[in-house]
Formats: C-alpha cells, sequence, structure tokens
C-alpha cells in the first residue's frame, strides 16, 4: 500500500474513488459498533471508518485494538458523510474514506501527554513537552511554527538573492575574542592547551569577506553566547546577518524595509507600511524611557525642570541644581493602582538608584499626594496642561540625572501599560506593528565600575564622520554610524556602517576601548592587516530569526519556533545534555577535570504521567 493522498486532501470531488492514506492516528472513537480513526499528517485529517459488517475480522480487530499516535497506512473508498454529521471545523469535514484494508506500520505506547486537544496540550508542563519534543511537535500548533519559520526562511533568501546577496558560510569553530558576550570553548586535540570558541556572530568573517571583494554576503547563522538564559534567550540562536560594501546607512534602512515587508506579506499576508519611523537614540530615552520604545500606546514622558527650577519642593529644585532634570508621566486611568502596584513600581525606580517615587493620584475630583501642597498655582497648572491632567490619572515622577529618569519612567511606563491591559483599559490589536529605526546612539558608552569607556554596539562600529575629531577629547559626545530595527518595543536587530581604516580601528580598540596593544594584535592583528589590503568602506546589520519568527507567530516564547531549544537551565532534556565524557575523551583533548564528573543527566524532567 502506498499513499495516494496526503491528510488534508480530500473534498467531495473525490467521492468513490479508492484513496490510501498515510499517518498517525490522532483520535479513536467507537460509537455504534463502528471505529472511527481520524488519521493525521503534516497537512491535517480525515476520518476513517472500519465498519465490522464489511470487513474481515482480523482488520476490524487490529483496528479496535490501535492507541492514538500509532502509525496506520489505510485504504479504502471515500463517502459523503451521512448528513448531520459533517464537521466544518476541518476541511475534510464532509468526507469519510470506508476502510478495506488497515496496515500498522509503528505502534504507538501510551503517550506521556495528551496531543490531539490545543487545550489540555497548552497546560503541558514545558519540561515534558522538552523531553518528548518528537510528540510536542506533532501538535498543529508546533507544526505550524515550523512551517511558518522555514516560509520566512525561504522568502528571506529569495528576496537577498534578488538583491545580489551571496549566502556564505563561516566557521563555527572560530577563535575567542572575548570583547561582548561569554564564548563557548573546544578544546583542540591536535593543538594541546589551545581552543577555539564558537561565533556570537560572523561580525569578522563578515567584514573579511567584504575586504576579499564579495560585496553582499548574507547567511542565516547560528550565534553562540554562554549567558544566563533570560526567559527568551537560547544558547544558540539564528541571525539574519548581512554585510554591504559601498553603502551607507540609507541604504541598511531601504534594504531592511524591503526584508521586512516581503517578510510580513509572506508570512501573515500583511501589507506594512514602509518607510519606517525614525528616532533618534536622544529621542527614544527621552520620550519612551528606553532605546526600544513601544510607540503602539502614548503615555509619554513629558519634562517639567524648567517649571521646577525654583520650586519648594526640594526632592524636585534639589535634583534639578544638581544637573538632573524632572520628568513625568501620565497613566490615564490608573488613579485606582493598588498599595502593592504602588510598590512594585517604587522598587522599579530604586532600583535605578531613585530614593522613592513621587506620584499624585487624580481622584473625586483632588490631587492626592504628600507632594502637592508643595506646589505653587503655577506648577499645578503647568501639570495639568503639559500632561492634559483628569479624572482618574495617575502621575508619575522621576527627579534624577537625564538618563535615569527617563529610564526610571520608561520601565514604569511599560509596568502601567501591562496593568492598563488587563484592566481591558488598553487595547492594541494583535496585528499591530510598530515598526521603527533608532539611530544616533552615542558611539561609547561608560562603565562606571571598570571605569572605562566600552563601545555602545560593538568596537567595529564606525563614528560619525563629523564627530571623528572628539573621539580623544570628548569620547561622550561622539556618535555611532549604528542603528537598531524596533518593532512593538522589541529589538528585531541591530548593525552599523564599520571602521574600515585600520588606523581608525587602532584607536579604537587601544585608545579608548585601552585594550593593550599586545592583546589587540592577538585578537584582531589580522584584521587590522586586512584593512591594509584595500578594505571598501563597509556596513551591515543582524536580525534576530527566533524573535522575528515568535512575532510572527504571535508566541511570546522563542521555544516555541526552535525546533529543539534548551530549558533555561541550558538543558537539553530530550537528548539530556550537558553529559559526562569517557575519561579517554579528556585526555585526547588534554583536559583534567577538577570537579567529579556527574554521573546522572544534569537535569530531569517532572514525572511523566501516562494518559
Ligand atoms: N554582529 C552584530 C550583532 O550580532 C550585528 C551587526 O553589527 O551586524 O549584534
Amino acid at each position: 500500500m502506498k499513499r495516494s493522498h496526503h491528510c488534508n486532501e480530500l473534498r467531495p470531488a473525490q467521492i468513490g474513488q479508492d484513496v490510501c492514506l498515510a499517518g498517525w492516528v490522532h483520535s479513536r472513537r467507537d460509537l455504534g459498533g463502528l471505529i472511527f480513526l481520524d488519521v493525521r499528517d503534516r497537512e491535517g485529517r480525515t476520518q476513517t471508518v472500519f465498519d465490522p459488517s464489511d470487513l474481515p475480522k482480523d482488520v476490524f480487530d487490529r483496528a479496535s485494538g490501535l492507541k492514538t499516535e500509532s502509525v496506520v497506512l489505510v485504504r479504502g473508498k471515500v463517502r459523503q458523510r451521512p448528513s448531520g454529521t459533517n464537521n466544518s471545523k476541518i476541511p475534510t469535514g464532509e468526507v469519510e474514506v470506508m476502510a478495506r484494508e488497515l496496515e500498522v506500520l509503528n505502534l504507538a505506547e501510551p503517550l506521556p501527554f495528551q496531543i490531539d486537544d490545543p487545550e489540555a496540550a497548552a497546560k503541558v508542563n514545558e519540561e515534558l513537552r522538552l523531553k518528548y519534543r518528537y510528540l510536542d511537535l506533532r501538535r498543529p500548533e508546533m507544526a505550524r511554527n515550523l512551517r511558518l519559520r522555514s516560509k520566512v526562511a525561504t522568502a528571506t533568501r529569495v528576496f537577498l538573492d534578488e538583491q545580489g546577496f551571496l549566502e556564505v558560510e563561516t566557521p563555527i569553530l572560530f577563535k575567542s575574542t572575548p570583547e561582548g558576550a561569554r564564548e563557548f570553548l573546544v578544546p583542540s586535540r591536535v593543538h594541546p592547551g589551545q581552543f577555539y570558541a564558537l561565533p556570537q556572530s560572523p561580525q569578522q568573517f563578515k567584514q573579511i569577506l567584504m575586504v576579499a571583494g564579495v560585496e553582499r554576503y548574507f547567511q542565516l547563522a547560528r550565534c553562540f553566547r554562554d549567558e544566563d538564559q533570560r526567559a527568551d534567550r537560547q544558547l544558540e540562536f539564528t541571525q539574519v546577518d548581512l554585510e554591504m560594501s559601498f553603502i551607507e546607512r540609507e541604504d541598511i534602512y531601504a534594504l531592511i524595509e524591503g526584508l521586512l515587508k516581503r517578510v510580513w506579506k509572506t508570512a501573515l499576508n500583511m501589507d506594512i507600511q514602509t518607510p519606517f519611523k525614525r528616532l533618534t537614540y536622544f529621542e527614544a530615552l527621552n520620550r519612551f524611557g528606553i532605546d526600544k520604545p513601544d510607540t503602539r500606546f502614548a503615555m509619554e514622558i513629558v519634562d517639567f525642570t524648567e517649571e521646577f527650577r525654583a520650586s519648594s519642593f526640594k526632592v524636585f529644585s534639589g535634583a534639578v541644581a544638581n544637573g538632573g532634570v524632572v520628568k513625568a508621566i501620565n497613566a490615564k486611568g490608573l488613579a485606582g493602582a493598588t498599595q502593592g502596584q504602588i510598590e512594585t513600581m517604587t522598587e522599579y525606580a530604586k532600583s535605578f538608584g531613585a530614593k522613592g517615587l513621587a506620584f499624585i493620584k487624580v481622584e473625586g475630583g483632588d490631587w492626592k499626594s504628600p507632594i502637592v501642597k508643595f506646589f505653587n498655582d503655577a506648577e499645578k497648572k503647568a501639570l495639568t496642561e503639559k500632561l492634559q491632567i483628569e479624572e482618574g490619572d495617575l502621575i508619575l515622577f522621576a527627579a534624577d540625572q537625564w538618563l535615569n529618569a527617563c529610564e526610571i519612567l520608561g520601565r514604569i511606563r511599560l509596568y502601567c501599560a501591562d496593568v492598563l491591559k488587563g484592566q481591558g483599559k488598553l487595547n492594541i490589536p494583535a496585528d499591530r506593528f510598530d515598526f521603527l529605526w533608532v539611530v544616533d546612539f552615542p558611539l561609547l558608552s561608560f562603565d562606571k565600575e571598570q571605569n572605562r569607556w566600552y563601545s555602545s554596539h560593538h568596537p567595529f562600529t564606525a563614528p560619525v564622520t563629523e564627530d571623528i575629531p572628539h573621539l580623544k577629547t570628548e569620547p561622550k559626545k561622539v556618535r555611532g554610524q549604528h542603528y537598531d530595527i524596533v518593532v512593538n518595543g522589541m529589538e528585531l536587530g541591530g548593525g552599523s556602517i564599520r571602521i574600515h581604516q585600520p588606523d581608525v580601528q587602532k584607536t579604537i580598540f587601544e585608545e579608548i576601548l585601552q585594550i593593550p596593544p599586545d592583546m589587540v594584535q592577538a585578537r584582531f592583528g589580522y584584521m587590522l592587516e586586512a584593512f591594509r589590503y584595500g578594505a571598501p568602506p563597509h556596513g551591515g546589520i543582524a536580525l534576530g530569526f527566533d524573535r522575528m519568527i515568535a512575532m510572527l507567530c504571535g508566541t511570546t516564547s522563542i521555544r516555541d519556533v526552535i525546533a529543539f531549544p534548551k530549558t533555561a537551565k541550558a538543558a537539553d532534556l530530550m537528548t539530556e545534555s550537558p553529559a559526562p565524557v569517557e575519561p579517554k575523551q579528556l585526555r585526547d583533548l588534554h583536559i583534567q577535570l577538577k570537579v567529579a564528573q556527574p554521573a546522572a543527566a544534569p537535569e530531569k524532567p517532572a514525572e511523566v504521567k501516562k494518559s
């Protein structure tokens, strides 16, 4: 027997035909002496009927003993379903297959969790889903995510090919250049005591490809970062990585806008508007308190520095006297915030070093707040007008240095939006996507603890040309040719125009980032040398592919769009990795362990419930 149709193919047009379906037993029902098997494959499912009056006994018995998820071939004739039994929820719901033959290709044991019911499946513990990932991936919701991922990957390749890009693979075994996140090291057997590192991104190779004359490179690149796992991070993840020669920032913006237009059309059949809005880093922080603003709602930060410069409320005027600012947001309709919610917000403020959180609840025609008594009429008027204060509002303040004040209110703004969403007072349509470019980042940020400058993006980012003269004198003022693409408050990607002059690059490494010259030579010597043999001006960007797919699939977890993700504790529960290795393997790699090798796997999933 050989499959003649997939399980989402039969329609009334095939009535009377002999067909053969192959797939998994999605469900089995015994009704009025008949057995109904829903056979499912990647495409969908079809009902098959086993009638004992019409079948050899052994075929019927085999059907009646089948456990769900067994793999079968069913041959039979397509017929119209008896009237009143159509299933309008599935495309094959008007027909069924009257079975003649049944071949069982593989019997399934009782399942660790139920997969035929999306609601039940959604409640299954994620660790169990990860251990039995092959069952989890059979669920139509998960299969849809993988399919969408594949479609978007193909659309990306086609689009970039049309734009003249070459797909080039770069090494996975790279070299340690510990500038960004912690790296994974791979011991060399052939070179005792030496290591490769897995790439955090193909950054250096893609720049070298520009020196090599490739002009337009892209790759769906796997990147590795040994970071503590936050909710939506993975140790290994995929980037749409690209680099171009002889271009400026505008060329990257136009290219990525075209690519995202194609991707959104392919995945969601949606026409997104281009060009995207642009915000400078300063504006993003000043208005939204974050460098990846969610602009789907307003609640913008308003400045009151001038109004409170001479205020008798010393907390505010004192902050201004110290070179700081006074800023506020109006969380409309949140005057009823609970004590617990106010405390949460106060904790956010404190986590940025603030002493507390000043706020006003506008309730019953009154401004309820211990600080209002310090405000004069002009100050009240300014607040009312600039924040458009009305009954039911909650006003929240920050009086601090500019960056801190912005970041405090930025964090609180997002929290308030979540609370308002929960209360149904803020509704954002699920199909709304606010794309924007954030530009004009500072090239450098200062690390107070280490008392040194570090690159806001990475050390290969070019300064804005007219700012280069200030590099050594006023590094703070120098803008980088760096850009981020942001969607709905999520950083989808970032990139920059690069430094292609070896002397500028050397200055950045040695004089600004203070990396000792011998270390610069050991880590980046080959790059500086390459730039001496004819390096074209170039720039590029990388988009977080997993995050983009998660957004297109409408899920908040990137684990839902990665076939075999790791847990928050960095383990693969299905293969039980990481795992101990044989002493001989360690000897070959010239490695001696200082810890006892764990005997068992690192993590056990929750108890397996048999259904
Ligand atoms: N390699 C950079 C990153 O991973 C992106 C880029 O600058 O192209 O963030």
